[in-house]
Protein backbone atom coordinates (compact mmCIF):
# COMPACT_ATOMS: atom_id res chain seq x y z
CA UNK A 1 0.00 0.00 0.00
CA UNK A 2 1.35 3.44 -0.97
CA UNK A 3 1.89 5.35 1.84
CA UNK A 4 -0.60 8.36 1.40
CA UNK A 5 0.17 11.82 0.66
CA UNK A 6 -0.16 13.87 3.70
CA UNK A 7 1.20 10.89 6.17
CA UNK A 8 4.21 10.95 3.66
CA UNK A 9 4.69 14.80 4.59
CA UNK A 10 4.51 14.11 8.17
CA UNK A 11 7.01 11.46 7.88
CA UNK A 12 9.57 13.39 5.86
CA UNK A 13 12.83 13.28 7.61
CA UNK A 14 14.18 15.10 10.06
CA UNK A 15 10.63 15.71 11.04
CA UNK A 16 11.72 19.10 11.98
CA UNK A 17 8.79 20.95 10.01
CA UNK A 18 4.83 21.37 11.64
CA UNK A 19 1.93 20.45 10.44
CA UNK A 20 0.77 23.59 8.66
CA UNK A 21 -2.98 23.54 9.37
CA UNK A 22 -5.46 21.93 7.13
CA UNK A 23 -6.28 24.91 4.84
CA UNK A 24 -1.95 24.83 3.63
CA UNK A 25 -2.35 20.53 3.75
CA UNK A 26 -5.33 20.46 1.92
CA UNK A 27 -5.17 23.91 -0.33
CA UNK A 28 -6.14 21.97 -4.19
CA UNK A 29 -9.44 20.52 -2.12
CA UNK A 30 -10.28 24.27 -0.32
CA UNK A 31 -12.20 27.70 -1.82
CA UNK A 32 -8.87 29.43 -1.14
CA UNK A 33 -6.41 31.27 -3.05
CA UNK A 34 -3.50 33.07 -2.81
CA UNK A 35 -5.07 36.59 -1.56
CA UNK A 36 -6.32 34.41 1.41
CA UNK A 37 -5.14 35.18 4.40
CA UNK A 38 -5.12 31.88 6.29
CA UNK A 39 -5.75 32.27 10.15
CA UNK A 40 -4.32 28.87 11.50
CA UNK A 41 -3.28 27.38 14.62
CA UNK A 42 -2.39 23.68 13.34
CA UNK A 43 -5.94 22.21 13.09
CA UNK A 44 -6.15 18.91 11.93
CA UNK A 45 -4.07 15.71 11.30
CA UNK A 46 -5.59 14.36 14.48
CA UNK A 47 -5.07 10.85 15.67
CA UNK A 48 -6.98 8.04 14.13
CA UNK A 49 -6.73 5.32 17.06
CA UNK A 50 -7.07 1.99 16.81
CA UNK A 51 -9.71 0.40 19.27
CA UNK A 52 -8.78 -2.93 20.74
CA UNK A 53 -11.77 -3.39 23.42
CA UNK A 54 -14.33 -1.82 21.36
CA UNK A 55 -13.35 -4.43 18.70
CA UNK A 56 -12.81 -7.45 21.20
CA UNK A 57 -16.80 -6.08 22.45
CA UNK A 58 -17.89 -6.03 18.89
CA UNK A 59 -15.96 -9.69 17.96
CA UNK A 60 -16.45 -10.87 14.02
CA UNK A 61 -13.47 -9.09 13.17
CA UNK A 62 -14.70 -5.96 12.94
CA UNK A 63 -12.31 -3.45 13.32
CA UNK A 64 -12.44 -0.34 14.69
CA UNK A 65 -10.57 3.19 14.56
CA UNK A 66 -11.67 6.58 17.00
CA UNK A 67 -11.10 9.71 15.20
CA UNK A 68 -9.84 11.72 17.65
CA UNK A 69 -10.91 15.19 16.83
CA UNK A 70 -10.90 16.25 20.57
CA UNK A 71 -7.19 17.13 20.14
CA UNK A 72 -7.69 19.94 17.41
CA UNK A 73 -6.79 23.26 19.38
CA UNK A 74 -9.71 24.06 21.06
CA UNK A 75 -10.56 20.66 21.47
CA UNK A 76 -13.69 20.00 18.99
CA UNK A 77 -13.66 19.26 15.12
CA UNK A 78 -15.44 23.21 15.04
CA UNK A 79 -11.69 24.38 14.61
CA UNK A 80 -11.75 22.27 11.13
CA UNK A 81 -14.28 24.38 10.09
CA UNK A 82 -13.98 27.66 11.76
CA UNK A 83 -10.25 28.37 10.17
CA UNK A 84 -11.93 28.04 6.99
CA UNK A 85 -14.76 30.59 8.12
CA UNK A 86 -12.66 32.73 9.67
CA UNK A 87 -10.13 33.40 6.89
CA UNK A 88 -12.05 33.72 4.00
CA UNK A 89 -13.96 36.25 6.52
CA UNK A 90 -10.78 37.98 6.64
CA UNK A 91 -10.81 37.84 3.14
CA UNK A 92 -14.00 39.59 2.44
CA UNK A 93 -12.69 42.45 5.24
CA UNK A 94 -15.23 41.50 8.21
CA UNK A 95 -13.94 42.97 11.45
CA UNK A 96 -16.46 40.47 13.52
CA UNK A 97 -18.21 37.29 14.02
CA UNK A 98 -20.90 36.25 15.37
CA UNK A 99 -22.65 32.62 16.24
CA UNK A 100 -25.03 30.50 18.25
CA UNK A 101 -23.44 27.71 20.36
CA UNK A 102 -23.61 24.91 22.48
CA UNK A 103 -20.07 25.72 23.58
CA UNK A 104 -17.79 24.54 20.84
CA UNK A 105 -18.57 26.23 18.22
CA UNK A 106 -17.83 29.47 20.72
CA UNK A 107 -15.21 28.03 21.61
CA UNK A 108 -13.13 27.76 17.69
CA UNK A 109 -15.02 31.20 17.13
CA UNK A 110 -13.36 32.91 20.08
CA UNK A 111 -9.93 31.53 19.57
CA UNK A 112 -10.01 32.23 15.58
CA UNK A 113 -11.56 35.62 15.22
CA UNK A 114 -9.00 36.93 18.05
CA UNK A 115 -5.59 35.56 16.21
CA UNK A 116 -7.60 36.79 13.48
CA UNK A 117 -7.81 40.26 14.69
CA UNK A 118 -11.46 40.45 15.08
CA UNK A 119 -14.00 40.40 17.39
CA UNK A 120 -15.83 37.56 18.41
CA UNK A 121 -19.71 37.68 19.65
CA UNK A 122 -21.32 34.18 20.86
CA UNK A 123 -25.06 33.68 21.91
CA UNK A 124 -25.29 30.63 24.11
CA UNK A 125 -28.27 28.92 26.10
CA UNK A 126 -27.92 30.03 29.53
CA UNK A 127 -26.97 27.54 31.80
CA UNK A 128 -26.74 24.36 29.24
CA UNK A 129 -23.30 25.13 28.16
CA UNK A 130 -20.15 22.76 29.48
CA UNK A 131 -18.19 24.66 31.92
CA UNK A 132 -14.73 24.10 30.20
CA UNK A 133 -16.23 25.62 26.79
CA UNK A 134 -17.52 28.73 28.66
CA UNK A 135 -14.34 29.25 29.85
CA UNK A 136 -12.49 29.23 26.82
CA UNK A 137 -15.07 31.39 24.82
CA UNK A 138 -14.51 33.99 27.48
CA UNK A 139 -10.76 33.78 27.89
CA UNK A 140 -10.10 33.97 24.28
CA UNK A 141 -11.41 37.26 24.42
CA UNK A 142 -15.24 37.14 23.04
CA UNK A 143 -18.32 38.90 24.00
CA UNK A 144 -20.59 35.92 25.73
CA UNK A 145 -24.19 36.60 25.27
CA UNK A 146 -26.43 34.12 27.49
CA UNK A 147 -30.01 34.20 26.43
CA UNK A 148 -32.79 32.25 28.17
CA UNK A 149 -33.43 30.09 25.66
CA UNK A 150 -32.21 26.74 23.94
CA UNK A 151 -29.44 26.75 21.10
CA UNK A 152 -32.32 26.59 18.50
CA UNK A 153 -33.65 30.09 19.68
CA UNK A 154 -30.31 31.30 19.65
CA UNK A 155 -29.48 30.60 16.66
CA UNK A 156 -32.91 32.31 14.76
CA UNK A 157 -31.61 35.34 16.57
CA UNK A 158 -27.90 35.22 15.45
CA UNK A 159 -29.00 34.49 11.80
CA UNK A 160 -31.18 38.18 11.70
CA UNK A 161 -28.52 39.69 12.91
CA UNK A 162 -25.99 38.74 10.78
CA UNK A 163 -28.72 40.22 7.88
CA UNK A 164 -29.25 43.46 9.31
CA UNK A 165 -25.62 44.64 10.55
CA UNK A 166 -21.92 44.28 9.73
CA UNK A 167 -20.96 40.74 11.27
CA UNK A 168 -20.02 37.58 9.45
CA UNK A 169 -22.29 34.25 10.61
CA UNK A 170 -20.02 31.33 11.72
CA UNK A 171 -22.49 28.67 12.12
CA UNK A 172 -22.14 25.92 9.78
CA UNK A 173 -25.18 27.59 7.73
CA UNK A 174 -21.98 29.45 6.54
CA UNK A 175 -20.38 27.02 3.74
CA UNK A 176 -16.82 27.92 4.58
CA UNK A 177 -17.44 25.72 7.71
CA UNK A 178 -18.60 22.95 6.25
CA UNK A 179 -15.94 22.92 3.61
CA UNK A 180 -13.21 22.96 6.32
CA UNK A 181 -14.89 20.16 8.41
CA UNK A 182 -14.59 17.43 4.87
CA UNK A 183 -10.50 17.57 5.11
CA UNK A 184 -11.76 15.07 8.36
CA UNK A 185 -12.73 12.55 5.74
CA UNK A 186 -9.58 13.12 4.00
CA UNK A 187 -7.59 12.65 6.38
CA UNK A 188 -9.47 8.67 7.52
CA UNK A 189 -9.03 7.74 3.90
CA UNK A 190 -4.83 9.08 3.56
CA UNK A 191 -4.13 6.41 6.66
CA UNK A 192 -6.47 3.71 6.25
CA UNK A 193 -5.85 3.44 2.03
CA UNK A 194 -9.46 3.77 1.61
CA UNK A 195 -12.74 4.54 3.03
CA UNK A 196 -14.14 2.52 6.15
CA UNK A 197 -17.14 0.43 5.45
CA UNK A 198 -19.08 2.42 8.25
CA UNK A 199 -18.68 5.98 9.62
CA UNK A 200 -20.46 6.73 13.15
CA UNK A 201 -20.69 9.78 14.21
CA UNK A 202 -23.32 12.08 16.43
CA UNK A 203 -25.12 14.39 14.71
CA UNK A 204 -26.48 17.78 16.38
CA UNK A 205 -27.04 20.57 13.58
CA UNK A 206 -26.30 17.75 11.18
CA UNK A 207 -23.34 19.84 9.35
CA UNK A 208 -20.56 17.37 10.43
CA UNK A 209 -22.24 14.26 8.90
CA UNK A 210 -23.01 16.31 5.54
CA UNK A 211 -19.38 17.52 5.72
CA UNK A 212 -17.69 13.99 5.76
CA UNK A 213 -20.23 13.06 3.28
CA UNK A 214 -18.63 15.58 1.18
CA UNK A 215 -15.03 14.94 1.64
CA UNK A 216 -15.83 11.09 1.28
CA UNK A 217 -16.85 11.42 -2.29
CA UNK A 218 -14.62 14.17 -3.31
CA UNK A 219 -12.23 11.97 -2.63
CA UNK A 220 -13.88 9.10 -4.17
CA UNK A 221 -14.44 11.55 -7.73
CA UNK A 222 -10.67 11.58 -7.97
CA UNK A 223 -9.75 8.29 -7.32
CA UNK A 224 -7.69 8.85 -3.80
CA UNK A 225 -10.30 5.69 -2.76
CA UNK A 226 -12.44 2.87 -4.13
CA UNK A 227 -15.27 3.25 -1.61
CA UNK A 228 -17.58 5.29 -0.08
CA UNK A 229 -19.02 4.62 3.54
CA UNK A 230 -22.90 3.93 5.42
CA UNK A 231 -22.74 7.25 7.25
CA UNK A 232 -24.39 6.21 10.29
CA UNK A 233 -25.42 9.59 12.46
CA UNK A 234 -26.77 9.09 16.10
CA UNK A 235 -28.83 11.59 18.34
CA UNK A 236 -29.63 11.43 22.26
CA UNK A 237 -32.93 9.94 22.47
CA UNK A 238 -34.09 13.39 24.14
CA UNK A 239 -32.64 15.80 20.93
CA UNK A 240 -33.62 13.46 17.89
CA UNK A 241 -35.27 15.64 15.46
CA UNK A 242 -33.57 13.77 12.69
CA UNK A 243 -34.87 9.94 13.74
CA UNK A 244 -37.94 11.35 14.78
CA UNK A 245 -39.02 13.42 11.74
CA UNK A 246 -40.32 16.45 13.78
CA UNK A 247 -38.95 19.41 15.53
CA UNK A 248 -38.21 18.64 19.32
CA UNK A 249 -39.83 21.90 21.08
CA UNK A 250 -37.47 21.19 24.48
CA UNK A 251 -34.07 19.04 23.67
CA UNK A 252 -33.16 17.22 26.70
CA UNK A 253 -29.83 15.35 27.19
CA UNK A 254 -26.53 14.96 29.31
CA UNK A 255 -24.87 15.62 25.56
CA UNK A 256 -25.18 19.14 26.04
CA UNK A 257 -23.25 19.58 22.30
CA UNK A 258 -26.49 17.98 20.51
CA UNK A 259 -29.01 19.11 22.44
CA UNK A 260 -30.73 20.88 19.37
CA UNK A 261 -34.28 20.45 18.24
CA UNK A 262 -34.38 22.02 14.71
CA UNK A 263 -30.99 20.89 13.03
CA UNK A 264 -30.10 23.41 10.41
CA UNK A 265 -28.68 21.12 7.51
CA UNK A 266 -31.68 18.49 8.56
CA UNK A 267 -32.26 17.93 4.49
CA UNK A 268 -28.87 17.45 3.76
CA UNK A 269 -28.87 15.06 6.28
CA UNK A 270 -31.57 13.02 5.20
CA UNK A 271 -29.73 12.93 1.36
CA UNK A 272 -26.62 11.67 3.15
CA UNK A 273 -28.20 8.74 4.73
CA UNK A 274 -30.13 8.09 1.36
CA UNK A 275 -27.00 8.61 -0.45
CA UNK A 276 -24.91 6.10 1.78
CA UNK A 277 -27.17 3.81 2.43
CA UNK A 278 -26.82 4.81 5.81
CA UNK A 279 -28.97 5.04 9.26
CA UNK A 280 -29.58 7.38 11.82
CA UNK A 281 -31.00 6.40 15.69
CA UNK A 282 -31.67 7.63 18.62
CA UNK A 283 -29.37 6.78 21.87
CA UNK A 284 -30.33 7.39 25.06
CA UNK A 285 -28.18 8.97 27.96
CA UNK A 286 -27.91 5.90 29.64
CA UNK A 287 -26.28 4.21 26.67
CA UNK A 288 -24.53 7.20 25.81
CA UNK A 289 -22.56 7.67 29.65
CA UNK A 290 -21.91 4.17 28.93
CA UNK A 291 -19.84 4.48 26.09
CA UNK A 292 -18.27 7.24 27.73
CA UNK A 293 -16.79 5.54 30.75
CA UNK A 294 -15.79 2.62 28.53
CA UNK A 295 -13.72 4.78 26.20
CA UNK A 296 -12.11 6.15 28.98
CA UNK A 297 -11.55 3.71 31.01
CA UNK A 298 -10.65 0.54 28.16
CA UNK A 299 -9.33 2.72 25.85
CA UNK A 300 -7.67 5.09 27.22
CA UNK A 301 -9.34 8.10 25.33
CA UNK A 302 -11.55 10.87 27.32
CA UNK A 303 -13.79 11.94 24.59
CA UNK A 304 -16.62 14.33 25.83
CA UNK A 305 -20.74 12.64 26.08
CA UNK A 306 -22.06 13.67 22.76
CA UNK A 307 -19.26 12.24 21.01
CA UNK A 308 -19.55 9.17 22.70
CA UNK A 309 -22.92 8.57 21.00
CA UNK A 310 -20.84 7.59 17.82
CA UNK A 311 -19.88 4.64 19.80
CA UNK A 312 -22.87 4.18 21.64
CA UNK A 313 -24.62 3.70 18.38
CA UNK A 314 -22.29 1.31 16.73
CA UNK A 315 -22.77 -0.69 19.96
CA UNK A 316 -26.62 -0.16 19.12
CA UNK A 317 -26.72 -1.46 15.77
CA UNK A 318 -23.61 -4.19 16.41
CA UNK A 319 -25.78 -6.86 14.55
CA UNK A 320 -25.75 -5.37 11.43
CA UNK A 321 -21.73 -4.50 11.29
CA UNK A 322 -20.57 -7.53 8.15
CA UNK A 323 -17.78 -9.60 9.77
CA UNK A 324 -14.60 -8.16 9.32
CA UNK A 325 -16.01 -4.61 8.15
CA UNK A 326 -13.78 -1.30 9.00
CA UNK A 327 -15.30 0.60 10.97
CA UNK A 328 -14.48 4.53 12.23
CA UNK A 329 -16.58 6.70 15.37
CA UNK A 330 -16.07 10.34 14.98
CA UNK A 331 -15.23 11.68 18.93
CA UNK A 332 -15.89 15.44 18.19
CA UNK A 333 -14.95 16.62 21.53
CA UNK A 334 -12.45 16.73 24.17
CA UNK A 335 -13.76 14.92 27.49
CA UNK A 336 -11.80 17.70 29.55
CA UNK A 337 -14.52 20.31 28.23
CA UNK A 338 -17.05 18.87 30.39
CA UNK A 339 -15.33 18.56 33.72
CA UNK A 340 -18.97 18.64 35.49
CA UNK A 341 -20.19 15.46 33.50
CA UNK A 342 -17.16 13.49 34.12
CA UNK A 343 -16.80 13.80 38.14
CA UNK A 344 -20.51 12.70 38.15
CA UNK A 345 -19.76 9.88 35.80
CA UNK A 346 -16.30 8.48 37.16
CA UNK A 347 -16.18 8.35 41.00
CA UNK A 348 -15.96 4.86 41.33
CA UNK A 349 -12.96 4.94 42.18
CA UNK A 350 -12.91 8.15 44.72
CA UNK A 351 -12.17 7.44 48.35
CA UNK A 352 -12.54 10.60 49.91
CA UNK A 353 -11.58 12.05 53.82
CA UNK A 354 -8.84 9.44 54.55
CA UNK A 355 -6.80 9.29 57.36
CA UNK A 356 -3.33 10.02 55.94
CA UNK A 357 -1.61 6.98 57.16
CA UNK A 358 -0.16 3.51 55.74
CA UNK A 359 -2.56 1.37 57.20
CA UNK A 360 -5.39 3.07 55.63
CA UNK A 361 -3.67 3.44 52.33
CA UNK A 362 -2.97 0.34 52.08
CA UNK A 363 -6.37 -1.07 53.40
CA UNK A 364 -7.88 0.78 50.64
CA UNK A 365 -5.93 -0.61 47.94
CA UNK A 366 -7.08 -4.10 48.96
CA UNK A 367 -3.57 -4.99 50.66
C1 LIG B 1 -20.96 20.53 17.27
C2 LIG B 1 -20.77 19.21 17.90
C3 LIG B 1 -21.46 18.05 17.47
C4 LIG B 1 -22.53 18.10 16.43
O1 LIG B 1 -22.07 18.44 15.15
P1 LIG B 1 -23.13 18.93 14.05
O2 LIG B 1 -22.32 19.36 12.92
O3 LIG B 1 -23.90 20.04 14.69
O4 LIG B 1 -24.02 17.76 13.78
C5 LIG B 1 -21.15 16.85 18.05
N1 LIG B 1 -20.24 16.75 19.03
C6 LIG B 1 -19.56 17.83 19.48
C7 LIG B 1 -18.57 17.65 20.57
C8 LIG B 1 -19.79 19.08 18.93
O5 LIG B 1 -19.13 20.14 19.40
Amino acid sequence: MPVPETLRRLLKPPITQAWPGLIDSYRPWLPVTDRTPVVSLGEGATPLVPAPALEQRLGRGIRVWLKVDGLNPTGSFKDRGMTMAVSKAKEDGAEAVICASTGNTSAAAAAYARRGGMRAYVLIPDGYVAQGKLAQALVYGAEVLAVKGNFDRALAIVREVAERYPVTLVNSLNPYRLQGQKTAAFEIVDVLGDAPDWLCIPMGNAGNITAYWMGFQEYRQNGRSRGLPRMMGFQAAGAAPLVSGTTVEDPETVATAIRIGNPANRARALQVREESGGGFAAISDEAILEAYRFLASQEGVFCEPASAASVAGLLSRAEEVPAGARVVCVLTGNGLKDPGTALENGSAGFHAGLQPDLETVARVLGF
